[in-house]
C-alpha cells in the first residue's frame, strides 16, 4: 500500500465516520456504541451524542487518563487542569483555569452561599 493510498484511505474513514455519526444523531441513537438511544444533553437542548453508559465509560477513562498525567504535571509546576499554562505559585492550577473554575461553581453550587455573617467573623 503506498503513502497516497493510506492518505486517502484516511479521509475515506474521516467522511464514512461522519457520515454514520450524522445518521446516528438523527436517528437519536448512541454516536459511540449505535445501539442505545442517546442521553438528553445536561443543559442545553436535544441529546447528547452518548448513551449513559458509554458517557460514564468515557468519564472514568478520562478520568484515570487525568490522575496518570497529573503527578508529572503537578511535579513540574504545570497546571494539573489543562496541563498546557504555568501552576500559580502554591498552587497546582493556572490563573485561566482558577477563573474558569469559580465561574463554573458560581453556576453550579447546589446550595447557595448565604450572604455574609459578622457575628462569624473573628478579629486576630
Ligand atoms: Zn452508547
Ligand atoms: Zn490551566
Amino acid at each position: 500500500m503506498s503513502r497516497a493510498n493510506a492518505i486517502s484511505r484516511s479521509a475515506y474513514n474521516r467522511a464514512y465516520l461522519a457520515k454514520r455519526r450524522a445518521e446516528l444523531k438523527a436517528a437519536g441513537l448512541c454516536q459511540w456504541c449505535g445501539k442505545t438511544p442517546a442521553k438528553p444533553s445536561p443543559r442545553g437542548k436535544g441529546l447528547g451524542c452518548r448513551c449513559a453508559e458509554c458517557a460514564s465509560l468515557s468519564a472514568s477513562k478520562s478520568r484515570a487518563s487525568m490522575a496518570r498525567k497529573r503527578p508529572a504535571w503537578n511535579a513540574l509546576g504545570i497546571c494539573s487542569q489543562c496541563g498546557t499554562r504555568q501552576a500559580m505559585p502554591r498552587t497546582h492550577i493556572c490563573g485561566v483555569c482558577a477563573e474558569r473554575r469559580s465561574e463554573y461553581q458560581a453556576d453550579h453550587r447546589k446550595v447557595p452561599l448565604l450572604p455574609r455573617d459578622p457575628t462569624l467573623e473573628t478579629e486576630p
